[in-house]
């Protein structure tokens, strides 16, 4: 797409907004309905891709993609009148009479960037809000998973009219141009750094930004955690679309060398029950998204290293079997950036407050989990460690709610959605006083100033 196409995409959006076409409730609903519609018409087409793209079988395609997504449709759906009627607010004293209130006010053409590892829900999650609150969006797919990307623009192009909604497509120096044009927000979900470039970009026209960033997120199993249980868990969320998830656990800290000894004992059985004895010879399972991922991760592993427990390796299908690295040295090459991939790193602590001092000295994560019986500790690790979200005896699911904001915080992101939050990350709530010119009060005005103690009461 040249820049003058983009530019004219933008400004037939840009037209539309202005007409008013997505204003109201009935057209937000209908545009919705639209959505759940074409991705029903073109599930078979989008599990294909992801399978294709990820390895991902069906049941993962529908209960961390597009069964999320209905979801949040369907949230959405029924609360979008409720959501968009304007909110009484109280008014001051010294404003009397008036009455004052917080209108919903859509931001106009919004833009839409995805990453690769959960690409049909991150796409369309935030969509969702973008529709819901009254904008128009040109959503703009990652390159990465090509196959999904191919899949999404032909459900766009056969169901919409792209001066409401449209899909384009293009690699980072496509997506660089995109967002040179001017637009009303900018929703972005990927990296840290990537996150940079888009928030300079915005800084330029001074363009809202929401950030769905990632980072390191760690995993802490105090004394009293049920190992067994934590074990699952943790096996569960971890190597769930072979570690390519932004909020998998990044990394453990466990109280205890001998209690951390034990846990890993357990999540080796479990790897055994969850995924067989030989992981790498099942014929479905998620893999690696590309080569250089693949040498990425496989480069963190090394050679010899006796603290590698699986680390096999499939390069033709970009496979890693389910690997922990114990006990791993926090100077370890895996503990430097988001591993985004199978790996673990289990860390033995000596006491609860070395791996809350840990977890503190690292940059704000977007997850921070606990695995704990004890009240005291989980009270100190809410109010001790600074995340985006999270889960305490859960690891990953927080991001399935429909009733919990989801984003980071500093280095893991700005901003929030899911739920309402969607809502409300495309919307701009404008405050507003109404008086009536049948009173005024004019002490305000130059030369019938009361005294300031006066005033003093009155504005309390
Ligand atoms: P990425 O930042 O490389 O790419 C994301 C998007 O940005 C893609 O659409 C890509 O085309 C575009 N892009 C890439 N380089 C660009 C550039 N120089 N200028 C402009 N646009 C550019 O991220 P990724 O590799 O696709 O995804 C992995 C990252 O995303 C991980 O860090 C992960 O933690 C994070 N992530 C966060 C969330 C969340 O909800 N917070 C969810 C999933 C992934």
């Amino acid at each position: 797409m040249t820049p003058d196409a983009i530019a004219g995409l933008l400004q037939r959006q840009r037209t539309t907004f202005h007409s008013g076409a997505t204003r109201s409730v009935a057209a937000r609903r209908a545009l919705l309905d639209l959505l759940d519609a074409a991705i029903r018409r073109h599930e078979a087409a989008l599990f294909a891709a992801l399978k294709q793209d990820l390895g991902k079988s069906d049941f993962e395609a529908y209960t961390t993609e597009v069964g999320l997504v209905y979801k949040e449709i369907k949230h959405a759906r029924k609360r979008l009148a409720r959501w968009s009627r304007p909110r009484r607010a109280r008014t001051d004293l010294h404003n009397l009479p008036g009455s004052s209130r917080l209108y919903p006010e859509p931001y106009g053409v919004c833009l839409i960037i995805a990453p690769w590892n959960y690409p049909v829900q991150l796409l369309l999650s935030p969509l969702v809000g973008a529709i819901a609150a009254g904008n128009t969006a040109v959503v703009k797919p990652s390159e990465v998973a090509a196959a999904t990307a191919a899949a999404l623009q032909a459900m766009f192009d056969d169901c919409f009219d792209p001066a409401l909604v449209a899909a384009v497509c293009g690699d980072a120096e496509f997506t660089s141009r995109l967002l040179d044009e001017p637009c009303d927000k900018i929703f972005f979900t990927g990296s840290v750094p990537v996150g940079r470039i888009v928030m300079e970009k915005a800084a330029r026209r001074l363009t809202p930004v929401t950030l769905e960033l990632g980072g390191k997120s760690p995993v802490i199993v105090d004394h009293s955690a049920n190992l067994g249980y934590t074990a699952r868990k943790i096996v569960w969320g971890k190597y769930l679309n072979a570690g390519q998830t932004c909020v998998a656990p990044d990394y453990l800290l466990v109280e205890g060398a001998d209690r951390a000894a034990e846990l890993v004992a357990l999540m080796r059985t479990t790897i055994t029950e969850f995924y067989g004895t030989d992981p790498l010879a099942a014929e479905e399972g998620s893999r690696i998204i590309n080569g250089r991922h693949f040498q990425r991760l496989t480069a963190m592993l090394g050679d010899g290293d006796t603290s590698i427990l699986g680390g096999r390796r499939d390069a033709a299908r970009c496979r890693i079997e389910p690997t922990i690295i114990f006990p791993a040295d926090p100077a370890h090459p895996s503990m430097t950036d988001e591993i985004f991939g199978p790996i673990l790193p289990v860390i033995p602590r000596d006491s609860f407050d070395d791996c809350i001092a840990f977890a503190r000295e690292r940059p704000k994560p977007l997850a921070a989990y606990l695995f704990s019986e004890s009240r005291a500790n989980r009270a100190r690790f809410l109010s001790e460690v600074s995340c985006g979200g999270g889960g305490i005896n859960s690891v990953v699911l927080h991001v399935a709610s429909t009733h919990l904001p989801f984003g980071g915080v500093g280095p893991s992101g700005l901003g929030s959605y899911h739920g309402k939050a969607s809502f409300d990350a495309f919307t701009h709530w404008k405050g507003f006083l109404q008086q009536s010119s049948r009173f005024e009060l004019k002490i305000a005005y130059p030369g019938r100033e009361p005294s300031v103690s006066a005033v003093r009461k009155l504005m309390g």
